[in-house]
């Protein structure tokens, strides 16, 4: 019976515990990847992924492995981000596995991270597979991290593989704990066919490419397919698996991960965690699919020309389907013209879609200060939910407003207990409790605003612990608070898109910040410009830009013309996300520079 020589699982850890190290160790043993094709982390496959090293997009490979007992098994590994804003990602591919590789740095020991994806392979029933990595380090403590493992998480460490990633130490062990400790897939090939789709992308000659896993029956070329949560059906053009590359099969079958094609060229039929079955032998019953996921910022997006806003719809269809976190919907500015508001997971994920639109779809985008939403109870009682300032409504008609707070957990080695409260209570936290993990690790659980984590919490949090700090927070409801929206006003007319929410508390100070900020930010211009922050019609703080008659080419002295050149395509290319707001050039980081207030 073939499915017993199948193993699916994943990898997952703390961001920079060496997963996508250890996933090119495994794809170099069983010659997945031929010598000349290696490169470090070569499941990050983005350009962006191997810009900033880390990984942003699971990735599913199929190798063989020939095992000490003589048989050959099938590997399905799926490699995931670690950083938090990514973490739908890894409860995506869990879904698809039945184990899970949990890698510990064995210098680091166990951070928050660690815990969260523990506890998420532990709620999708997942065999846990310890691993811990860098022991070539000569700060590496295995004991000690074993003993993490056990206290923190919960589960017997004893026999934790022992890896170095880097050398390539243990990976022969690892392989055989794979087949050892990860159980075969389950489900009967004589079934209908029920297939959960974990991630899907757009291809402009395929149509929409949809990875799936095989829980039942199989399913090939020429096969009727039906989505079943909107009951669309295709003829299945292409099944195959990735080794990392694509190669076609004849069929996928139960315990398989591939993919599969089918002319899908209208991306809003797909949707991730939908379950695929066969049109004229249905499964009863669909799997459970995903949870619903609610964004954490909103940010408006716009096209620096505003030609390409039809482009821009087209490309966030697309990049949806690849990123089922993504939620848009159109929004108008009276600065910025056409645009939509973005929902993101964090400032990273933000960031990141950005970056993505702009590189795989050939834009050019501004894009707004992020804000949360807030909810405001007016005073004739209705319930307002609002995800940008410009929504806010007049202070007379509102009655309080709410705000999203999250029960953040930070881990933090004892000593530092006293700098995580003195910046949670700076950054408006209210103490919940403290519980110490073992002898050294202390989980301080505080109620914060999710606007201050959003910004720079998790920096500021980094540089008072010295690095040793780990976060991981969820949205736990909303509560009363007292903000204002503040208004950027450049001569005299107020930007919409500039204009922010903050808590009365800070908003002097951020008001003088802001404009000191968008006097450096904003370019000289042919005439002065009046920077103002406002609240209502009360002005906190101004400042002013001074004319100037830009000219970039002037310390040259007329002279070498290759040299002028340059120097006007660089003011080009930097011009490209800037945006004439009234008569005033701004640029991207104007927007921005809200963020940087600390
Ligand atoms: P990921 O974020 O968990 O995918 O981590 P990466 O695989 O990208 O590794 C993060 C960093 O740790 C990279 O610079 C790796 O070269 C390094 N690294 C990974 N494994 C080892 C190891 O066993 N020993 C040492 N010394 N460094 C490692
Ligand atoms: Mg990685």
């Amino acid at each position: 019976q073939r499915q017993k020589y199948i193993r699916n699982f994943s990898i997952v850890a703390h961001i920079d515990h060496g997963k996508s190290t250890i996933a090119d160790r495994i794809l170099e043993m069983t010659d997945t990847v031929s010598e000349r094709d290696m490169e470090n982390q070569v499941l990050d496959d983005m350009d962006i992924e191997r810009e900033r090293g880390i990984t942003i997009k699971l990735n599913a490979v199929e190798l063989k492995y020939q095992a000490h007992d003589g048989h050959v098994y099938t590997f399905h590994l799926i490699d995931t981000p670690g950083h938090v804003d990514f973490s739908y990602e890894v409860s995506r591919s869990l879904a698809a596995c039945e184990g899970a590789l949990l890698v510990v740095d064995a210098a680091q020991g166990v951070q928050a991270q660690t815990m969260a994806n523990a506890y998420l392979a532990v709620d999708n029933d997942l065999e846990i597979v310890p691993v811990i990595n860098k022991i070539d380090l000569p700060s590496a403590d295995v004991t000690n991290v074993k003993a993490e493992i056990a206290d923190m998480i919960g589960i017997d460490a004893d026999d934790a593989v022992l890896t170095s990633a880097k050398k390539g130490t243990g990976i022969a062990e690892l392989l055989e704990r794979i087949v050892s400790d990860v159980p075969a897939p389950t489900g009967d090939i004589n079934k209908p066919l029920k297939a959960l789709i974990f991630d899907s992308v757009y291809d402009s000659y395929r149509g929409v490419v949809l990875s799936v896993r095989i829980f039942e029956g199989q399913v090939k070329v020429g096969d009727k397919i039906e989505l079943m949560s909107n009951g669309k059906q295709f003829e299945v053009t292409e099944v195959g698996v990735m080794s990392p590359k694509a190669v076609p099969r004849a069929s996928l079958m139960v315990g398989d991960v591939g993919y599969i094609t089918a002319s899908i060229k209208n991306v809003q039929d797909t949707r991730v965690g939908d379950t695929i079955t066969l049109a004229d032998n249905p499964t009863k019953q669909a799997l459970a699919g995903y949870r619903k996921i609610t964004p954490m910022v909103y940010s408006g997006m716009y096209p620096v020309d505003n030609s390409k806003y039809e482009d821009l719809r087209d490309a966030l269809e697309k990049l949806q389907l690849n990123d089922a976190s993504l939620e848009y919907e159109p929004e108008t500015s009276q600065a910025l013209g056409f645009g939509f508001r973005v929902g993101f997971l964090g400032l990273l994920h933000m960031d990141v879609i950005q970056e993505r639109l702009e590189r795989e779809f050939n834009l050019d985008l501004i894009m707004t200060a992020p804000s949360v939403n807030y909810k405001i109870i007016l005073t004739d009682g209705t319930i307002k939910v609002i995800d940008n300032p410009s929504q806010m409504p007049d202070p007379s008609e509102i009655k309080e407003i709410q705000e999203p707070v999250v029960r953040a957990e930070i881990m933090v080695p004892k000593d530092y207990v006293g700098a995580v409260m003195e910046l949670s209570e700076r950054k408006r936290g209210q103490f919940q409790t403290m519980d110490y993990l073992d002898n050294y690790h202390v989980n301080v659980i505080y109620k914060l605003p999710l606007a201050e984590i959003i910004y720079d919490f998790f920096d500021s949090l980094k540089s008072s612990t010295h690095g040793f700090a780990s976060l991981d927070y969820n949205i736990s409801g909303y509560e009363v608070a007292k903000m204002v929206k503040m208004d950027i006003l450049l001569n005299k007319e107020p930007v919409d898109a500039l204009s922010f929410i903050v808590h009365e508390d800070f908003a002097y100070d951020r008001g003088r910040t802001i404009v000191q900020k968008l006097k450096h930010i904003i370019p000289r211009q042919q005439f002065e410009v009046a920077i103002q922050a406002a609240i209502g019609t009360k002005v906190v703080a101004r400042s002013t830009v001074k004319a100037y008659r830009k000219d970039v080419t002037g310390p040259l002295y007329g002279g070498d013309q290759t040299r002028k050149n340059k120097l006007l395509d660089k003011q080009k290319r930097g011009k490209k996300r800037m945006k004439e707001v009234g008569r005033v050039t701004v640029p991207q980081a104007a927007f921005m520079a809200v963020l940087q207030m600390g």
